[in-house]
């Protein structure tokens, strides 16, 4: 067993890393007071390629590995969740269909709109279907060779700005999941229509919008896998960008640990750092091992994927864990910086504010709890493959 990362691998990650202390952390609180979202940020991260990272080398990417992608979302969360936010829904969430289900022309279409700077959206939850995905109403009908589609998609983060987007409809409610179908959408066609920003509890440097889609004609070479065949692309899609998001929730744990404990270092109370009272370092002891427990276990997802092994169980054990974890850890850094970690002074408050869409997107942690119990009492347990 090797934890070491290759040299490939922590160059990339070393890269986002001083990305991130450079350019991001330093303007992060800004962007969350203004509820704004960096776009020359974005611009510049689309320089260096971190807004692409899911494109292979075969359509002109860097063809990172799963681990190094999700080692860059690990470093952007550290220094905002909102702006790992952006990357995951493009790079990943939405481009993962096209990993997974894209025929060569359709892979040639959507990775040269993302290098020539498109950015992406991932079109599946509706006002009515959030953790029940497939009761979606969203619908598309054949007509010549175009697919209609109509029906509003809900809370689409990178809605106000994306100029692509992958989303997910059905032939007819009746079928379930035999009449799933997905398709590439741009931006442009007539009747794409965006709506307002949502006003966020957190992660409010990433536009979240309504998507909504009035008689869209979509030409039908752009649908994903064939009709009635997007099931398999929807399920491998979330399990894959699972991952991404338990990565996330480690940066934000990561940071949130980082900061409590260069505080407890400083802050005098009783003539001591409050560093040396046993309270705070237990405190302190179980956040450390909860955040190096979440990195394990996104590690060990991304190793799985680059191995082509299952891990669906892994990647849902590690979004639930990762995202509980995050929103434990930075609940405690708020507790450790006392009065001072409930202002925004420091950024542990955002940190909090943040560390919970874990617990909700991309499937909640309930949905990843029914999942892994669906798939223990079909597999059995099993660490080793
Ligand atoms: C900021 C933000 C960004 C998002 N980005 C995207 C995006 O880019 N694309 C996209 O398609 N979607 C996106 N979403 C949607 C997100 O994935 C959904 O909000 C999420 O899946 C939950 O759906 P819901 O909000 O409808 O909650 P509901 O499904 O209504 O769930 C409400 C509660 O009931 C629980 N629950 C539901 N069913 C069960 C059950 N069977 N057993 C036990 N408990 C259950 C849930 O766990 C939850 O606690 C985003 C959401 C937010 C808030």
């Amino acid at each position: 067993m090797n934890f070491r990362l290759t040299e490939e691998q922590e160059m990339i990650r070393k890269m986002a890393a001083d990305f991130a202390a450079n350019e991001i952390t330093p303007n992060a609180g800004e962007w969350d007071k203004a509820d704004e979202v960096p776009f020359d940020v974005i611009a510049n991260m689309q320089e260096l390629g971190l807004m692409t990272i899911g494109i292979p080398a075969e359509y002109g990417g860097d063809g990172l590995d799963w681990l190094s992608k999700y080692l860059v979302i690990d470093e952007i969360a550290q220094g905002d969740a909102g702006l790992a936010t952006t990357v995951v829904a493009s790079s990943l969430l939405a481009s993962d269909p096209i990993w997974v289900g894209a025929n060569e022309e359709q892979k040639k279409w959507w990775y040269g709109r993302m290098l020539d700077g498109a950015v992406a959206a991932f079109c599946l939850t509706e006002p009515g279907a959030g953790s029940d995905a497939l009761g979606m109403s969203c619908k598309c009908v054949k007509d010549g060779n175009e697919y209609i589609l109509n029906g509003t998609k809900q809370f689409i983060t990178n809605g106000g700005f994306a100029k692509i987007f992958t989303v997910f409809a059905t032939l007819d409610k009746k079928l379930g999941n035999k009449g799933l179908c997905a398709f590439m959408v741009d931006k442009d066609f007539p009747g794409v229509s965006i709506g307002p920003k949502e006003d966020k509890l957190g992660i409010r440097s990433t536009s979240t919008t309504q998507v909504i889609f009035e008689d869209v004609r979509v030409p039908a070479w752009m649908m994903l896998g064939g009709e009635g065949k997007a099931t398999p692309i929807l399920m491998e899609t979330l399990d894959l960008s699972r991952t991404a998001i338990a990565a996330m929730a480690t940066g934000i744990a990561t940071a949130a640990l980082n900061s409590a404990i260069a505080y407890a270092a400083e802050r005098q109370q009783f003539g001591k750092a409050i560093s040396s009272f046993q309270a705070i370092q237990f405190m302190l002891a179980d956040m450390a091992a909860a955040t190096e427990t979440s990195r394990l276990l996104y590690q060990k997802a991304a190793w799985l994927q680059d191995n082509d092994l299952p891990f669906k169980m892994v990647s849902n054990m590690a979004k639930m864990y990762a995202a509980d974890s995050a929103m434990k850890v930075t609940v405690d850094a708020v507790q450790v910086l006392g009065g001072y970690g409930y202002t925004k002074e420091y950024p542990v408050e955002k940190y909090m504010r943040d560390a919970k869409i874990t617990q909700i997107f991309e499937g909640t942690v309930q949905v990843q709890r029914m999942v892994i119990g669906k798939y223990l009492s079909s597999n059995g347990y099993n660490y080793y493959v």
